[in-house]
């Protein structure tokens, strides 16, 4: 039989931990050569997780410049990834999500009549600047894929509306199966999050509030909004704020600005993978505006307040385990007090099904690709 090669095109950390299941699913398969990309559209928090995973890509195309705007990168990543279409002979390209990274790598293969496949297909939020551009990325990307990994039944369906009927699977999130497979490391070896320990003693005996933001359509009110919530939810004195601060200047600025004072808002660098998996597990409330967290926290069993008006991952408010705060100081503190106060709330939150996926996903894309 003559091997299928398929280059597996990423650029972004979100986008790495997605996919390294996908690329150690399909490295197994007989009769499949496997070949990666990196963009490295977001240089440091991609190598996190590349170390992490033992990654070491084929091409990397090192296209992080600062203050970018999106057409001039989308420009450089259709041009950088179809360069390697150019020279490698490839029978598929996988790409995943919504970044301008995966729209790119669709785009430069179906330019050369490439196919693709997209992982994590058919999320919507129904509003094209939330989020901001990734709504519609991931919406241009559809009507040129041939298989479309489907997270939920509600992401096929979305697809479907839009009259994408064949070669949509529903196969769950590979999120998940990150999530397993890098708490069963840690499991081994426990010394890969020793990270943690210099933060331990700042937490004792308190509730770990966790922090991420990052979603560009909170730079600005938002952010300052997000930072007075977490100012005012770290006076409690039974709760610890953890907060790895995603390092967006946008971001940085605020919260320095905003939480210079605060002793109970623990800001660290961002964690790597398995570090920030073990922070998300010691960890009470989860409180984020990333669609990646949303995934994990359920399947964690921790309730999760949502900053952000809407979500592509309604999944989550269904099911009970997440709930939209939007990013105002007043919605995100009263939702924080709730789940603190309330253990029947919490509980009901903390209980409540995982939608997003049984850790099996790869293994499925990887059966349906070969
Ligand atoms: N994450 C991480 N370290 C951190 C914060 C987040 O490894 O300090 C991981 C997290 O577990 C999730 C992913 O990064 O899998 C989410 O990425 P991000 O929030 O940047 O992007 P989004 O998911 O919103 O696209």
């Amino acid at each position: 039989m003559a091997s299928q090669r398929i280059l597996v095109v990423f650029g972004t950390r979100p986008e790495a931990i997605k996919l390294f299941p996908v690329v150690r699913a399909l490295a197994e398969r007989p009769g499949i050569q496997i070949r990666t990309c990196v963009t490295a559209q977001h240089r440091g928090l991609l190598d996190q997780v590349l170390d992490v995973a033992g990654i070491v890509p084929d091409h990397d195309l090192n296209i992080m410049e600062p203050n970018q705007s999106l057409d001039r990168l989308l420009a450089r990543l259709v041009t950088g990834v179809g360069g390697v279409l150019d020279v490698e002979p490839i029978d598929r390209v996988i790409v995943q999500g919504d970044t301008a990274t995966a729209l790119a790598g669709a785009l430069a293969s179906y330019y050369r009549k490439i196919p693709v496949a997209h992982v994590e297909a058919g999320l919507r939020s129904g509003d094209i600047y939330h989020p901001w551009p990734e709504e519609v990325n991931r919406r241009m990307i559809a009507p040129i894929a041939d298989y479309h990994f489907a997270p939920t039944e509600t992401a096929a369906e979305a697809l479907r509306r839009e009259g994408i009927t064949h070669g949509v699977h529903v196969t769950g999130n590979t999120v998940i199966d990150a999530l397993h497979a890098t708490l069963a490391r840690i499991a081994d070896t426990p010394s890969m999050t020793r990270a943690l320990d210099a933060i331990r003693p700042r937490i004792a005996e308190r509730k770990v509030v966790l922090v991420t933001t990052h979603r560009r359509e909170n730079f600005g009110d938002g952010m300052q909004q997000i930072a007075s919530a977490i100012a005012r939810i770290a006076q409690r004195d039974d709760v610890a704020v953890l907060f790895p601060v995603h390092p967006n200047p946008s971001v940085v600025s605020v919260m320095d600005a905003m939480l210079g004072g605060c002793d109970n808002v623990i800001r660290v660098d961002p964690l790597d993978y398995p570090t920030f998996v073990s922070a998300l597990s010691l960890s009470h409330i989860v409180l984020t505006d990333s669609g990646g967290v949303q995934e994990e926290a359920p399947a964690l069993g921790k309730p999760v307040l949502v900053m952000r008006e809407t979500t592509e991952r309604p999944e989550g408010v269904a099911a009970g385990t997440a709930r939209l705060v939007g990013a105002r100081t007043d919605q995100i503190v009263a939702g924080v007090m709730d789940l603190l106060d309330h253990p029947e709330t919490y509980l009901a939150m903390s209980r409540a099904h995982n939608p997003f996926g049984d850790g099996k996903s790869a293994a499925r894309i990887a059966d349906l690709l070969s």
